[in-house]
């Protein structure tokens, strides 16, 4: 395990603090996705991948994927409608999906943490942060004395690679940990995955078993409208805009960026203020940024496994709400639209093709499925569970409470799964929602009031699940800063509030 801590105190003045009072901007650490949409050159591997999929020990290669805001409900194969995702459809079609899986949070930085330590947020506590001038701060790391999912696979021989493209996930803030191979240039698009995994294609090919990660922003706001998918989803827009018909597809790219980044700010301070966009245009754009990343997931998978003889996970740290309860964009509310994600593995031979499993489930059960999957001893305390039996056998997992948290503007929400029943509890406020899920999958009607018995009861579980599991310290690492400071940073229009953030 790395120890990456970096003690710093909160009032000290941080490179990042006074670059960015001074103007200055972190050259690698681009806030804007990168534009190109260039072909990339597709090297060959150096060995026949079938011949190299096996480790010593027999190991298949494992494939990781997350895709940033992606929801469950855009994704073709969880029911939605427009045809977001032909090739993530075709890899679920090949293995199982778990129709209800939940993100341990509603942002990135907590759910990718609880994704790679199957801990709750509230037990790393890697459950804050912000973006200043493109780079991520006031975020504590990643404790070095935790083991996380890709120190595992490297400790059983593995070779790891971790491609990530959200400022959030970073070395100094602890995601490196375990991954012999890792690159982070702040936010970044499909095409520049696409890249870094063509640069490592004879490494991997030559250090199987492999695993790999990858992590995809583009979905992300400011959403641009990706041709030609964007015209095929019937984008109002378009009507809106037809100067834009006439530009070029990149500089149409770039202007509707523009748009809705701006319709997304302006929406999230007034919910109710005039907008050139609707929100079925923003979902548009959103839809049309996750079948641009479908395509180039494509892309990238079938240079790295043509044969498709890896394992592979598909997930996302959350989702994303359009106005489903009132809200936009993510992090602020812990509803069905930004918890539940998607989580698809396919395993050839291992796991029977067109498995749907409707137990809920956790992104924190990856990491101990995995090591199920390839047969690695699995590690003690972890809040997830193996499903690899499960997906092996088609049978639905062992029913149990899964835990989801966020922080809002001091507030700090929590909510338990207890299917079929689900509590969101404001825990500052002591304001309670109460769905039944099985009835209710959208979460519409708020039964709190009709069922304070239950609401007691899921009260209590939280708390005794809380109770009951060790917490780690977070490292409390350079990027943070002092209030005072951040407020001066705010005037100056530096701070990209926390809703604009990951
Ligand atoms: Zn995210």
């Amino acid at each position: 395990m790395n120890t990456t801590s970096i003690h710093i105190g909160l009032v000290r003045w941080t490179p990042v603090a006074i670059a960015a009072l001074l103007g200055f901007s972190f050259g690698h650490l681009n806030s804007e996705k990168i534009p190109t949409d260039e072909p990339v050159p597709a090297p060959e591997f150096s060995a026949t991948p079938s011949a190299k999929s096996k480790g010593a020990e027999g190991r298949p290669n494992i494939i990781l994927v997350t895709i940033d805001t992606v929801r469950a409900d855009h994704i073709g194969a969880y029911g939605h409608s427009n045809a977001t995702t032909p090739f993530i459809d075709s890899i679920a079609r090949d293995g199982v999906l778990f129709e209800r899986a939940y993100s341990g949070s509603s942002w990135t930085v907590p759910a990718m943490a609880s994704l790679f330590t199957s801990m709750y947020p509230y037990q790393h506590n890697v459950d804050r942060g912000g973006v200043v001038s493109g780079t991520a701060t006031l975020q504590p790391g990643l404790s070095g004395e935790i083991d996380t999912l890709a120190e595992q696979l490297k400790a059983g021989g593995y070779t790891t690679f971790g491609v990530a493209t959200n400022v959030h996930l970073s070395k100094p803030l602890g995601f490196a940990q375990g991954f012999d191979h890792f690159v982070n240039q702040g936010f970044n698009n499909a095409p520049w995955v696409h890249q870094q995994v063509a640069d490592w294609t004879e490494e991997m090919a030559a250090s199987a078993p492999f695993f790999l990660w990858l992590h995809y922003f583009d979905p992300h706001d400011k959403y641009a409208a990706r041709r030609p998918f964007a015209d095929r989803f019937n984008l109002e827009a378009m009507e809106d805009f037809p100067e834009l018909a006439v530009e070029t597809p990149r500089s149409r790219d770039k202007r509707f960026r523009s748009i809705s980044g701006q319709v997304m700010r302006d929406l999230k301070k007034d919910p109710f203020t005039e907008t050139p966009l609707g929100i079925q245009t923003m979902e548009t754009l959103y839809d049309s940024e996750i079948r641009y990343t479908d395509k180039w997931l494509k892309r990238t998978l079938s240079m790295v496994d043509p044969k498709e003889t890896a394992i592979l996970i598909l997930s996302a740290d959350h989702g994303e709400e359009f106005r489903d309860h009132g809200g936009l964009g993510h992090r602020r509310s812990l509803y069905q639209e930004l918890t539940q994600v998607p989580f698809i593995i396919r395993s050839p031979g291992q796991i029977p093709p067109s498995t749907r499993l409707s137990e809920p489930v956790s992104t924190l059960d990856i990491y101990p499925t995995l090591l199920g999957l390839v047969g690695l001893d699995p590690v003690k305390g972890l809040a997830g569970i193996d499903l690899s039996d499960a997906a092996t056998e088609a049978t639905e997992p062992e029913r149990r409470p899964l835990l989801q948290s966020t922080r809002r503007s001091g507030e700090v929400l929590r909510s338990v799964v207890a299917f079929p029943m689900r509590l969101i509890v404001n825990e500052t406020t002591g304001g309670v929602e109460l769905f039944d899920i099985e009835n209710d999958a959208k979460e519409e009607r708020n039964i709190a009031m009709d069922r304070p018995d239950e609401v007691g009861r899921l009260k209590a579980l939280i708390g005794t699940i809380m109770t009951d599991t060790p917490v780690h310290q977070a490292n409390d690492v350079s990027q943070s800063l002092d209030p005072e400071l951040l407020e001066h940073l705010r005037g100056l229009g530096y701070i990209d509030n926390e809703a604009a953030s990951p």
